[in-house]
């Protein structure tokens, strides 16, 4: 095709190639969702439809986009890992970025009301998104741990705020300074001592995060097959596999995980 005098303004672009054989993770967070949460009177400090349709999301990206290995999420926010060999889209990182960032904005919105039911969605959501790279499986193990240690942290403290607020009375800003320089110990010892809970039997989804992770599945269909010589059609059952996202809340931080799953990081 002939090319117009105007051509030349694609070389203003910027080129954004990722480097080869390196990890590549997008981040993404949801933007203002302290408000959000609020005005769509999420359940304090762990609404479970948010963080389920936050996984939904993050599963129909995994399903629709190539070449992503593993993902883990917690709160508003999710991670997802490209694999090191990916080609897709050249590795150029804003295709990489905009579109796991838009493909999740708008499943959020399209799955909304499966999860919230008559809770009414109030205004578009927005979400951000970075794009990080890591040389070895060493740093893409320590990337993980670090989201998941963050979620341990925020958890615990988001615990312990929430029972001081809504069993105690106090204002968020009493719990607030009731909480200032308290250790984990102390904040466990609080929850004990004062409202009975044992935070290790908190939910798993809050307390490590939700992790994504690829896994194959043999399942039985019935399939109507039209025999040769018969008039009507025949159900039989076959065994397929397939490979689907199956969301886990396990601890990705110690060596266990990964060497039950070494598939993850391997080319
Ligand atoms: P920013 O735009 O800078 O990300 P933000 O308000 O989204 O601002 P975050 O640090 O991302 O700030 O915090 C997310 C907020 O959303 C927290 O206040 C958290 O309490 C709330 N939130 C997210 N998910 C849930 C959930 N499942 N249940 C209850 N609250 C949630
Ligand atoms: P890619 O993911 O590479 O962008 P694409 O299929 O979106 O693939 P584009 O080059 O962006 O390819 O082309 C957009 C396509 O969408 C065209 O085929 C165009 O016909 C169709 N399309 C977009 N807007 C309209 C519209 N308003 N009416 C009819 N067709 C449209
Ligand atoms: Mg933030
Ligand atoms: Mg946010
Ligand atoms: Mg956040
Ligand atoms: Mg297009």
């Amino acid at each position: 095709m002939a090319k117009s005098k105007f051509e030349y303004v694609r070389d203003f672009e910027a080129d954004d190639t990722c480097l080869p054989n390196c990890w590549i993770v997008v981040r993404l967070d949801g933007r203002n969702f302290h408000r959000f949460s609020e005005q769509h009177e999420f359940k304090k400090p762990n609404d479970d439809r948010a963080l389920q349709l936050m996984t939904k999301c993050a599963q129909t990206v995994m399903q629709e986009l190539e070449d992503i290995a593993i993902a883990y999420g917690q709160s508003d926010e999710y991670s997802f890992v490209f694999k090191k060999k990916s080609r897709w889209f050249k590795r150029r990182a804003s295709k990489f970025m905009t579109h796991v960032v838009s493909q999740f904005a708008s499943s959020y919105v399209f799955y909304w009301k499966d999860y919230f039911k008559d809770q009414q969605l109030l205004y578009p959501p927005g979400f951000d998104g970075r794009i990080v790279l890591y040389p070895s499986n060493q740093n893409i193990k320590d990337y993980l741990s670090w989201r998941q240690a963050d979620c341990h942290i925020n958890n615990l403290y988001n615990t312990v705020f929430w029972m001081l607020v809504q069993r105690s009375g106090l204002t968020p800003v009493q719990a607030q300074d009731r909480l200032q320089g308290t250790f984990a110990g102390d904040k466990n010892e609080i929850l004990f001592s004062e409202f009975n809970i044992n935070y290790n039997n908190e939910p798993l989804m809050y307390r490590k995060g939700t992790v994504l992770i690829w896994q194959k599945i043999n399942e039985i269909i019935t399939k109507k097959i039209k025999m040769p010589k018969e008039e009507e059609e025949k159900e039989v059952e076959v065994n397929r596999t397939r490979t689907k996202v199956v969301p886990l809340h396990c601890d990705i931080i110690g060596d266990q995980f990964w060497e039950e799953h070494p598939e993850i990081l391997a080319d």
